[in-house]
């Protein structure tokens, strides 16, 4: 087997934690260690955080809950992503065909520019309290009503048009909002929307959970759930340029999310963090994954004299057990850099946050966990580039997202345990039968997320047009 080009990738350099003190709050930086260049001050900087976490490290002793590869388990290529992840995200989309199959006039008139989200969690009586501030751009000859997605049961308690009360209405899962005058094409309508509630337990997309008699709080959007917990316009075609969420928790517990950790403020017994969004975003990327992790940070260095943060927010009994596989994480992060161009999200970060979900989700910028399995891993991170960077206008192109995922699984697989690593994973997807990786209809969820046709057929699919244009035209194209 021919291996895709490698040129211009340099092995991971790892920056110190002291110059990067300022993209992490000092909070967050004592749960810290920085693996840095070579294998012996990884070493230390593993001795310096089990120093500091020695009860979770005999915790660690249990047998985990999401384990990597143990001895005994299947080989890498052996464990399919498609089945871990596909079910639970054809989950949500039943509960589309409840209420509404396609944008409305109002929303197609209104492209989304920026999202301003602030929710505080009540852990304890399970409610939201949230107020999202939206910049929206008229695409249209004019505009007079703002529509956004939510789902009840969370109830609307106010909105505001350009500073100013506004009338609204909430219908089904849409909210429409009155402008304050007509807006013409290309101007920048504001609005805010103050709500409140409990996030629809059906729709699944929003997760009260413990773990370890400690809140676990989850979200997972894909593909229609982000309207069940914040409002937007809640479709893949339409993303923000950037996005800020101000997520109030009571104190000692930990937000993981998108984009960069802006800062935490303390007080009054919640802490409030500042994630910010600095590249556009798709609303079911949207993510928040919140407990008292252990948080630990690695480096991807994509030049000789910079790296980016990789930060994982683990469970603290799973430490122990998911630290192999999670240090992995660098180096795919090279590896699919060289082959698909640079990791989409250099000026930002990478991460892994644990959820409890038996599979995983690609969150942009911030995948969330629910097993560490290495090629999982590797799913997760290829759909940064397939699904987060690119992303299908709307989800009968999912295999777009899903067929480049399995795919990359494959070919991380065979740069790292050569021919057999390869095949193995491309055998353990053969697909006989009939259907199109293209999905017909929007109305049939089991069939957008149909394990065997967006996911393996789709990987098959890339596999032959890599035959049939060959190695250079093949990892050219995807890497312009
Ligand atoms: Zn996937």
């Amino acid at each position: 087997m021919e291996r895709p080009a490698r040129s211009g990738i340099s092995s991971p350099r790892r920056r110190p934690p002291q110059e990067r003190g300022d993209r992490i709050s000092p909070r967050l930086w004592r749960h810290s260690f920085a693996a840095r260049a070579g294998a012996r001050r990884r070493t230390l900087g593993l001795a310096a955080l089990l120093a500091l976490c020695a009860p979770l490290a005999l915790l660690a002793l249990l047998p985990p809950a999401a384990a990597g590869q143990e001895e005994g388990s299947p080989r890498p290529w052996e464990i399919d992503a498609g089945l871990l992840e596909a079910p639970g995200k054809a989950a949500f989309y039943r509960e589309l065909t409840r209420w509404n199959e396609q944008p409305s006039a109002n929303q197609l008139a209104l492209d989304a520019v920026y999202y301003d989200l602030s929710l505080a969690i009540d852990p304890v009586g399970q409610q939201i309290q949230g107020q999202l501030l939206a910049r929206l751009r008229v695409d249209a000859p004019q505009a007079t009503v703002a529509d956004l997605d939510l789902a009840p049961p969370l109830l609307v308690q106010s909105t505001t048009c350009g500073g100013l009360p506004a009338a609204w209405s909430h219908a089904g899962e849409r909210v429409s909002i009155t402008l304050d005058r007509p807006y013409t094409q290309g101007e920048i309508v504001e609005v805010t929307v103050d709500y409140r509630g409990t996030p629809s337990s059906s729709y699944g997309a929003f997760g009260f959970s413990s773990h370890n008699g400690q809140p676990m709080i989850w979200t997972l959007s894909e593909p229609f759930g982000a309207r069940s917990w914040w409002p937007c316009d809640d479709w893949s075609d339409d993303k923000a340029d950037s996005m800020d969420l101000r997520i109030t928790v009571p104190s000692g517990l930990i937000v993981a999310s998108n984009g960069t950790l802006r800062g935490v403020a303390y007080g009054g017994g919640t802490d409030t963090y500042h994630w910010q969004v600095g590249y556009p975003i798709a609303t079911y990327l949207v993510s928040l994954a919140i407990h008292p992790y252990t948080v630990y940070s690695d480096y991807y260095a994509y030049s000789p004299t910079d790296s980016m943060e990789i930060q994982f927010y683990i469970f603290p009994d799973d430490y122990q057990s998911t630290l192999e596989a999670n240090l992995m994480t660098a180096d795919m992060i090279a590896y699919f850099a060289g082959v698909y161009g640079e990791y989409p999200f250099v000026a930002e970060k990478y991460g892994h946050a644990q959820f409890l979900w038996g599979g995983a989700m690609e969150h942009q910028t911030c995948s969330s966990m629910g097993v560490f399995y290495e090629s999982i891993i590797a799913h997760e991170l290829a759909h940064q580039w397939w699904g987060d960077m690119v992303t299908c206008a709307d989800f009968r192109h999912i295999w777009l997202n899903e067929g480049f995922a399995v795919y990359s699984e494959a070919l991380w697989l065979g740069d790292h345990y050569g021919p057999e690593g390869y095949w193995g994973k491309m055998n353990s997807t053969r697909y006989y039968g009939g259907g199109t990786i293209y999905c017909p209809t929007l109305d049939d969820w089991n069939r957008i997320f149909n394990v065997s046709l967006s996911y393996n057929k789709a990987s098959w699919v890339l596999h032959m047009l890599r035959h049939v244009v060959g190695d250079e035209a093949f990892f050219l194209t995807l890497a312009a």
